[in-house]
């Protein structure tokens, strides 16, 4: 299995936090330990990489932080590393530390900055992690789980008061460019209406006329959510309310969703994803994403995986449609 005898790694989080990120972290630690690897731990992504800041990692530097949401090593963006300057002084740091490969935990963007690191003669290997799960070569990011499970866990405890009160609920979920975690909170919830980005509405036909038949037949409650991409969400709630007559409250979830320990699903993957990296690195994969695909990981070539394009899943989508009835 192994290919060039790899001395010592380095990994970093870059992008977007994601809960689950610390599992792959200890378990990159921790894979890299047994095989008699050396790592650096890599703060606030590629800043870091530029600045130097870096620390020597052990197995007890990552105890107990499966546990924890949120990134160790901190997360930042770089702009600096988007320029051939910033590239060259981080390709020249790796190799002044002795760097024989590096592990970068993050979204789209931090592989593309690993795939031009790789330009610049680093071995690199990724990790998809990100709540929006929109990265088109996995099936699966780390974060996604915890976050739709923190999202329809505060929308359960709306629900309960906003019923009482027979109001409608607009609720605002994250997702600026891609509607995959809207869609499944909408699922979850039993949501009236799921808006994404990725599909165009008319507010008539899908919102009004939605919640009006939803009340003929007794549904006392209709939940709305927003994803955030779809933008406009005051004049949503504001033409639902005035078309309806019915009170109607907006609450954005934001922040809270990155946040809170993973769940089960995340530490599994995270752990899976870190070990499944350290080990294409002693094969000597370069430029490559490790991914979740039909139940099982394997490597994509990153270049490849940058021009793929994620399509929404059209059957839930129609599936939530059907069952709001
Ligand atoms: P998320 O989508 O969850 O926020 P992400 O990894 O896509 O995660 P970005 O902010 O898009 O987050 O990218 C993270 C960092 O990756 C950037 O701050 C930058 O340092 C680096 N990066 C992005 N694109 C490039 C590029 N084309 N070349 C070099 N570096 C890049």
């Amino acid at each position: 299995m192994e290919g060039k005898k790899i001395r010592r790694i380095a990994l970093l989080t870059s992008g977007g936090d994601a809960p689950g990120m610390n599992a792959a972290i200890r378990s990159v630690v921790r894979t890299a330990i047994y095989n008699d690897i050396q790592v650096l731990g890599i703060r606030r992504g590629y800043n870091g990489l530029i600045k130097n800041d870096f620390f020597p990692m052990d197995s007890r530097s990552v105890n107990k932080i499966t546990a924890q949401g949120g990134t160790m090593l901190y997360t930042a963006r770089c702009a600096e590393f988007q320029t051939p300057e910033g590239l060259q002084r981080a390709a020249d740091n790796c190799k002044y530390l002795g760097i024989e490969g590096l592990v970068c935990i993050g979204g789209d963007g931090t592989f593309r900055g690993a795939q031009a690191l790789s330009e610049y003669g680093v071995q690199v290997v990724g990790i998809p992690a990100t709540i929006d799960n929109d990265i088109a070569c996995t099936h699966y990011s780390i974060g996604f789980d915890t976050a739709a499970n923190t999202a329809i866990d505060a929308i359960d405890k709306l629900s309960d008061t906003m019923q009482s009160h027979e109001r409608i609920s607009v609720v605002e979920v994250m997702g600026r460019h891609a509607g995959h975690l809207a869609l499944y909170v909408g699922l979850s919830v039993g949501a009236a209406v799921t808006l994404i980005p990725e599909e165009p509405y008319d507010m008539q036909r899908d919102i009004i006329d939605v919640i009006r038949e939803g009340r003929i037949h007794g549904r006392n409650h209709s939940i709305v959510i927003v994803a955030e991409g779809v933008g406009n969400t005051n004049e949503i709630v504001k033409t639902i309310e005035a078309e309806t007559g019915v009170e109607t409250r907006l609450t954005v979830i934001g922040h809270i969703q990155r946040g809170g320990s993973p769940s089960a699903r995340d530490r599994v993957m995270g752990t899976r994803m870190g070990h499944y990296a350290v080990e294409a690195l002693m094969q000597g994969q370069n430029n490559v994403i490790v991914c979740y695909r039909d139940s099982q990981l394997c490597t994509v070539d990153c270049t490849e995986a940058l021009s793929m394009k994620k399509k929404l899943d059209g059957y839930m989508y129609r599936v939530g449609k059907e069952v709001a009835i």
